[in-house]
């Protein structure tokens, strides 16, 4: 499989961008022209510098307005792709992509482009280059690539070939499956390109807001199957126009791209698999069946009043680490670890962000699969100092550098419990209160790494995405990403904060960096959990009676029902499949807090529509934005 990337994708000056290419692990890059006229530098020595990364340069683009021009145009544009030669073979670069044509005087009629390309075929082989024909989804003639296929099998030369762009064949939602019918050989290079799904002007969608496969809504794998099928075995290379990436870092962007080009491949394999391409072997997506626990990096005096909350909510402090300062606390099948120990990550991890769940624990079927899989999605494997009677239990690292680690049954991983703690009792236990397992984890992040993370998930785990929905804050507006796998065994939502002034954008101010922001914990039966935990001490996050007036009125709820909810600070929501119903503790630490929630039917969301309310009143226990956290 040899990949390759558009140098348009990335941010900063082309040097910049080849060292992040390269890092990442891409063979080839397409050069844009204006990368290599910004650059102060011959063409050769641009030429040079691109090998000596170690990459080749794949694809010289673009060349616009070439066919169906009536004269003088029409040698003018022959001239100045006879320059464009000149200037690959400085380059080093043998393959042109010729983009259809949005020449105001350019003519229609495919046998007049045919032979427009047939003569530029004998240019192009007394060069020993070739040139592919790319039909923009914006073309004046030709915007279809059945079309461009069809000037390309006409010209009938050898050194005209197709050039096929994810983007342009589904954005115009053409069925990528017309594809089959192109000889794998005719296929001169391949660009890969996702989008979220939005209606809107296709050059503008193509130029801002095209993503890497995997992270928006096309399918990008139905159109890479049709593409393999063919015999297809050169480059696939991302041509990726994006604001935020050409803003981003360009070693996380690439590295994301790569990403995403092992993940397309290996899920195109599953179901084509007798294609030319070679695809890294792995096992496939993971299957996720919980969270088998949240550990909280803190201090003595974070865990005290941590360790009362949880009293509070009817969790017990069950055992004692054999050899460091870490406490197990459970209830149902939810455990939360607190670590006060003065070495080791959750040490640093407390030192850099102050009290955080600096480790996920996931449950899987194979641990030793899933980092080998995350081995090959190049997610960064964590090691530790393994202490006398600990087990090695494998980790990789997630959002904000914090962990995952992978517990499984087939590598007694599971008895961890058993073998890294010792039994306690309680000195001050509380009954339990109903809280059963974890329903979902919310990590807030900025919005740039929104992306990032959600294809971090998806091509690591079998999980699926929500659409992106907007949360609205009172300081702004918050991106959620929602990624479920189907039983919903494992859900989790990324939070995206555009600006420092919502609760979201404060949190990752505060807690220097990406990181849990809450936990939300299941309850069979919510009214009941609720009085429980008033009972042994809980302060619910104090909801306003209008949020109660209004429901009434927005659902149609009678009375009796919403006086239920409004004494014990419960918010609802509900939806056709069925209906959910949530309340919060006060936050804690850096704006982290505590939900519980209770879904009933089908209801696969989170609450959204109670958001603003629910932060207004998390704002109002808060302290001022204009008081330092530290
Ligand atoms: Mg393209
Ligand atoms: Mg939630």
């Amino acid at each position: 499989m040899k990949t390759s990337i558009a140098t348009v994708c990335l941010s900063g000056d082309l040097p910049e961008k080849l060292r992040a290419i390269a890092a990442a692990g891409f063979d080839g890059i397409e050069i844009f022209e204006q990368d290599f006229i910004a650059f102060d530098g011959s063409p050769s020595e641009v030429g040079k510098m691109v090998r000596d990364h170690g990459l080749e340069i794949t694809l010289f683009q673009p060349f616009r307005d070439f066919e169906g021009l009536p004269e003088p145009y029409r040698s003018r544009a022959f001239d100045r792709m006879e320059r464009k030669f000149d200037l690959m073979g400085q380059l080093g670069a043998e393959l042109v992509l010729v983009c259809s044509s949005v020449h105001p005087e350019a003519r229609g009629g495919i046998d007049r482009m045919a032979d427009d390309f047939a003569q530029l075929g004998e240019r192009a082989a007394a060069r020993d280059m070739r040139v592919g024909y790319e039909a923009l989804a914006w073309g004046k003639h030709v915007c279809d690539h059945r079309d461009a296929w069809e000037v390309v099998r006409r010209a009938d030369h050898p050194n005209i070939g197709l050039i096929l762009d994810s983007f342009h064949t589904l954005a115009r939602k053409i069925d990528p499956e017309s594809i089959r019918r192109i000889p794998g050989d005719k296929i001169f290079f391949v660009q890969l390109a996702d989008a979220p799904q939005i209606e809107m002007d296709l050059l503008y969608w193509s130029r801002h807001f095209r993503n890497m496969p995997g992270e928006g809504d096309l399918d990008v794998a139905g159109f890479m199957r049709a593409v393999a099928a063919t015999g297809y075995n050169d480059h696939l290379s991302l041509e990726v126009f994006n604001d935020q990436f050409r803003g981003g870092n360009p070693n996380a962007i690439a590295l994301d791209g790569h990403r995403s080009l092992v993940n397309l491949m290996d899920s195109v394999i599953r179901s084509e698999p007798d294609i030319a391409i070679t695809v890294p072997k792995m096992p496939p997506r993971i299957r996720a069946d919980g969270v088998a626990f949240v550990e909280f990096a803190a201090n003595d005096a974070e865990a005290t009043s941590l360790g009362a909350l949880l009293h509070s909510m009817g969790f017990r402090r069950v055992g004692r680490h054999v050899s460091k300062s870490v406490e197990l606390w459970q209830q149902g099948d939810v455990r939360i670890i607190l670590n006060t120990d003065g070495d080791g990550f959750a040490n640093s991890s407390h030192v850099m962000h102050g009290m955080n769940i600096c480790d996920i624990g996931l449950s899987v079927e194979s641990a030793k699969d899933t980092l080998a899989r995350a081995d090959m999605l190049a997610a960064k494997t964590f090691h530790q100092a393994v202490g006398p009677g600990e087990l090695n239990i494998p980790a990789i690292r997630g959002v904000g550098g914090g962990l995952l680690h992978f517990i499984d049954d087939v590598s007694g991983l599971r008895d961890v419990w058993d073998v890294e703690f010792r039994p306690v009792e309680d000195d001050t236990p509380s009954a339990p209160c109903g809280l059963t397992r974890i329903d979902h984890i919310a990590q807030t992040m900025a919005y740039d790494e929104l992306l990032t993370w959600s294809l971090f998930y998806i091509s690591l785990f079998d999980l699926a995405k929500a659409p992106v929905i907007d949360v609205v804050d009172p300081g702004g507006l918050v991106r959620s990403q929602a990624i479920a796998s189907a039983d919903g065994k494992l859900r989790l939502t990324l939070n995206g904060a555009e600006t420092h002034r919502t609760m979201a954008g404060r949190f990752v101010a505060d807690s220097f960096g990406s990181s849990v922001q809450h936990v939300a914990f299941a309850s069979k039966d919510i009214y009941e959990t609720a009085k429980a935990m008033a009972n042994v001490g809980f302060s619910a996050l104090p909801i306003p009676n209008n949020y109660y007036d209004d429901l009434a009125a927005r659902l149609g709820l009678d009375d009796e029902k919403v006086e239920e909810l409004k004494a014990l600070n419960i918010l609802y929501d509900e939806d056709a499949s069925g209906a959910f119903y949530q309340f919060y503790s006060k936050p804690f630490g850096d704006g982290m807090f505590f939900e519980i929630v209770q879904r009933t039917g089908g209801y696969s969301g989170y609450g959204a529509p109670n958001a603003p309310y629910r932060t207004a009143a998390q704002r109002r226990l808060m302290r001022p934005a204009s008081v330092p956290a530290r």
